[in-house]
């Protein structure tokens, strides 16, 4: 490489640093390295095979675009774009569009340009290209880009934090607690969630990691996460499942004895327990034994609807059949029943807090 050029890397990079306070240039230091010197280094060695990247589609090869985003793929893919939109949406580009622009092609350290425009290359893959741009890029134009999964999402959301795309990750924050990913993949978003230093959304994720038994299979996202961190996961599940049992079990005290439930005005099958001991009115064995079956289920899953678990309810409905007068009424008893208790369960898992600190976030977010 020329002295010449090395000093003009060296010289923007000193101004980067220069006009910012550390907290934002130091988790760019590697974004400085992988866009300026590193490809510099490589356009040096490469610029005389020269890659034209494969057009990306509409909208982003547009002819009047005054950029050009290459993706970092083995068959690269160039993203036409506009410095106005990606200045709007990013601090980042705001602040390295304003940058002197020599001829020289060290601040589109790559290629140059093409067709006469400026190229950056990205250390992002053309997916991640497409849905970041896409989210920078007006609606009257395309449709939002719709993220189809959590992966994506994660790679989209390291890209927006690197680029202090701040409109983007408010996006993705509604996106990562949407039903089709909280729900169906709860601990890959918590991970997620807490690399970010996402609070509402790593909580809200937490708590839906309760429907699921907290041994589960490994995900790739727990590298997101510290061994301390999972371990204050797995207590939050365990102290959810102890009150959440807690409070099944607590139900027969509960009862009145005016109560109108089958299980306690029958007095033709077998009794739970000795009456005459009893402080509270006396149940059915078979509404014991279920009520013993989910207090176990909601220590595993400790969720509401533990409570309404269909073979659970069904296995007692069957065992209420030995006995003509329970048979008439136990499912519809126990399905109103059932719905109370859930209810109760989920409103003192609600007083359970999970013990994550968010002040030191940083700790586990974006290294790489
Ligand atoms: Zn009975």
């Amino acid at each position: 490489m020329a002295p010449s050029c090395l000093h003009t890397i060296i010289t923007v990079g000193a101004w980067f640093i220069a006009n910012r306070p550390p907290s934002l240039y130091l988790p760019h230091l590697h974004i400085y390295y992988f866009h300026f010197i590193s490809p510099a280094v490589s356009v040096m060695l490469d610029r005389q095979m020269m890659i034209r990247g494969t057009p990306a589609p509409t909208p982003f090869d547009h002819p009047d675009a005054d950029i050009v985003l290459r993706s970092s793929d083995k068959e690269p893919v160039d993203f036409r774009a506009f410095k106005l939109l990606l200045s709007l949406a990013s601090p980042f580009f705001s602040e390295i569009f304003t940058l002197p622009q020599p001829s020289s092609p060290l601040l589109y350290p790559d290629s140059g340009s093409l067709d006469g425009v400026p190229v950056i290359q990205m250390s992002e893959d053309k997916e991640t290209l497409q849905i970041l741009l896409g989210l920078c890029f007006p609606v009257s134009v395309h449709a939002h880009p719709r993220i189809s999964s959590v992966q994506q999402l994660q790679k989209v959301a390291e890209a927006a934090i690197k680029f202090e795309m701040q409109g983007v990750q408010n996006h993705l924050k509604s996106e990562i607690v949407s039903p089709r990913f909280v729900e169906a993949q709860p601990l890959r978003v918590f991970a997620i969630a807490y690399r970010y230093g996402w609070d509402t959304e790593a909580r809200k994720a937490a708590r839906l990691t309760l429907r699921h038994p907290m041994n589960v299979p490994f995900v790739d996202e727990l590298e997101f996460i510290s061994a301390a961190t999972y371990y204050r996961l797995q207590e939050y599940h365990r102290a959810c499942g102890e009150v959440a049992s807690s409070r099944v079990l607590l139900q027969p005290a509960l009862a009145d004895f005016d109560d109108p439930w089958v299980w306690l005005s029958c007095r033709r099958c077998p009794a739970a327990w000795d009456v005459r001991s009893s402080e509270y009115p006396s149940a059915r064995r078979w509404w014991a034994e279920w009520i013993e079956d989910v207090s176990e289920e909601v220590r595993r899953r400790p969720w509401g609807e533990t409570a309404r678990k269909c073979d659970l309810l069904n296995k007692a409905v069957r065992q209420a059949s030995a006995c003509s007068n329970c048979s008439q009424s136990a499912k519809e008893d126990l399905d109103a029943f059932s719905l109370m208790l859930a209810v109760e369960v989920e409103k003192d898992i609600s007083t359970v807090n999970i013990d994550i600190d968010f002040d030191d976030w940083s700790c586990a977010s974006p290294t790489t």
